[in-house]
């Protein structure tokens, strides 16, 4: 079997100036960064006069350790519906080093429906998520020099929350101390460092309408408090406009294509979990701009992903998506019904049935919560016997759920079809979308609506910590912010042991916090780790690049 690296470089891919044409982007927005990538730029939003196509949101069952395929399917559903004669357009997330590095290896899809060039797009690609990094380390050094000039903002240097970043996985560089040397040398504080992915800055620039609004949220982003408990902005620094003049670039999109020439914006990658975990909404936006259909992921399942995706992203973007997929695997239903991870390519038709609530849920969350038409996309894998597919197919179809069985990974946008007619039909369905909660709850009351809503909890439980920065946080006049949840992807509670569908359970927030920038309350249910480590064995090991410069070992 062909690894997906090897799929991907056996593929013959078309000029990227070609992919821009049939996309119908004119040439005069296509930057080219060499000939398979290319950045639009953004004034192709204001200057275009086409209608909106139908954007298709693709997300999935509760994670698990096994992976369920949301980008492949992504990848596959656009070249199935190209297949079918639909002029459908994708938009991704982009790689972090970090995970390239780590476990989970790249992030452009999977088998025969992947975006290329793939090695690009899982290392440094346009170089984004650098300007990223450097826009935010400039925001640190701006306020550290602040400091050591004499500190006229009278910023407590115990109270600064802005971390430096780098995209890599280094624990060693969780907390660190800095500032030694003496008095020329700075002031010595406690301080640390975030992978990039999991900065503000990634986040405001994910959610920025235009160049005007990402310096607006660039200015809003809260580095710490001064002595008295007012927060200080990258506005009162008067940093912004550097830091927007180092993002200009990354604002506007890539276009790559995927192995069947399908036009992929793949632009942004905010963090999942503290962030909204989505691509831009300037990238979004081209796709439906471009496509008749724009297809496009969000991260974990669609407790987290897709909740984000609907209650933050498409409330600030004024979206409205016209379907949603949710990717379900044999393997991860055989999971949620307590089948171990090494047992998962054994045959379990009961065990598959026990995992299947945890479908539903997600279902009916789309359907019923969010009025979206929705349909089971089941990511078919190579283990998975006939009985079993067949299982899936036939419990939804009892119960009403929309199915299709998905073979993109083995067979490209062929194995798309069923799943794009199916998406085909859902877009012209009756579309009653709303969110999940409104603005003007109180920040405990929209914590308690997603809870018992979406995870089907008795309830939520704020720590006095929690209760107390809520008050504050209202009375410093961010009551009104939508609430971005930080818990585990393993499960619809706060707890990664509780698989499938739980009940009788409560979540406990611990910390509340503001992005002020971004425009959301974090609200963390544990500690969430936002610079992950290296494994024991780091699949940077295995990467190399030959003497032509062919890489090999990514995966
Ligand atoms: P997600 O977006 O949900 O994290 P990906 O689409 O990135 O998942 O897929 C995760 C991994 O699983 C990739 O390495 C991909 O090649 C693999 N994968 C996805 N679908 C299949 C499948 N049907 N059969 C085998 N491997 C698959
Ligand atoms: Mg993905």
């Amino acid at each position: 079997m062909m690894s997906d690296i090897e799929i991907a470089q056996g593929s013959k891919p078309l000029k990227i100036t070609e992919v821009a044409a049939q996309a119908g982007v004119d040439e005069k927005y296509v930057e080219q960064y060499g000939g398979y990538k290319a950045k639009i730029d953004y004034s192709l939003l204001e200057e275009t006069e086409r209608p909106d196509g139908k954007l298709i949101l693709v997300t999935a069952i509760t994670p698990t350790p096994a992976g369920e395929g949301k980008t492949t399917t992504t990848v596959g559903l656009a070249d199935g519906l190209r297949r079918i004669g639909k002029k459908a357009v994708v938009a991704l997330r982009e790689p972090s080093l970090g995970p390239v590095f780590g476990v989970k290896g790249g992030a452009a899809g999977g088998g025969w429906a992947q975006v290329v060039p793939m090695e690009d797009i899982n290392l440094h690609f346009t170089g984004d998520f650098h300007a990223i990094g450097a826009a935010n380390n400039l925001l640190a050094a701006m306020l550290d020099n602040h400091i050591y000039q004499g500190n006229a903002l009278s910023i407590d240097p115990k109270r600064i929350t802005w971390r430096r970043c780098v995209d890599m996985n280094d624990r060693q560089l969780r907390n660190v101390v800095d500032g030694l040397g003496g008095r020329v040398n700075g002031c010595p504080r406690e301080d640390g460092y975030d992978i990039t992915v999991a900065s503000e800055v990634m986040a405001v620039l994910c959610l920025s309408r235009d160049v005007d609004d990402l310096k607006a949220r660039l200015s809003r982003m809260i580095v710490g408090y001064t002595y008295e408990e007012k927060p200080v902005t990258a506005g009162d620094l008067k940093a912004a406009g550097a830091m927007a003049a180092l993002l200009k670039d990354a604002l506007k999109p890539n276009l790559v294509q995927t192995l069947e020439h399908t036009p992929a914006f793949i632009h942004g990658g905010p963090f999942a979990n503290i962030a909204h975990g989505c691509n831009s909404i300037i990238a979004t936006r081209m796709a439906l701009k471009m496509g008749d259909y724009a297809v496009t992921e969000a991260g974990f399942g669609a407790d987290l992903g897709a909740e984000k995706f609907l209650d933050i992203k498409c409330r600030m973007a004024g979206l409205i998506p016209s379907a949603v997929v949710v990717v379900a695997t044999v393997r991860a239903l055989k999971h949620h019904g307590g089948v171990a991870k090494a047992d998962l390519g054994t045959e379990n038709l009961a065990a598959l049935e026990r995992g299947l609530p945890n479908l539903l849920q997600h279902v009916e969350n789309i359907t019923t919560v969010f009025g979206l038409p929705c349909v089971v996309a089941v990511n078919a894998f190579p283990t998975d016997t006939r009985a079993e597919l067949e299982l899936v197919e036939k419990r939804c179809s009892e119960l009403g759920v929309n199915v299709a069985l998905s073979e993109v990974w083995a067979k490209g946008g062929e194995g798309g079809e069923a799943l794009a007619r199916e998406v085909v039909r859902l877009c012209e369905q009756p579309n009653h979308f709303s969110q999940s909660y409104s603005l003007d709850q109180g920040i405990e009351e929209k914590l308690e609506t997603i809870c018992k809503r979406i995870y089907r909890a008795d309830g939520v439980v704020l720590t006095a910590n929690a209760k107390k920065q809520a008050k504050q946080l209202e009375s410093l006049g961010f009551g009104n912010l939508p609430i971005c949840m930080a818990k585990t992807q393993y499960s619809f509670s706060d707890d990664a042991a509780l698989l499938g569908a739980p009940r009788g359970f409560t979540v406990t927030v611990r910390n509340l916090k503001v992005s002020a920038g971004a425009g959301f309350i974090v609200a963390l249910t544990g500690d969430i780790m936002t610079m992950p480590g290296l494994p024991k064995v780091p699949a940077a090991e295995k990467i190399d690049v030959d003497s032509t410069g062919r890489i090999s070992g990514l995966f």
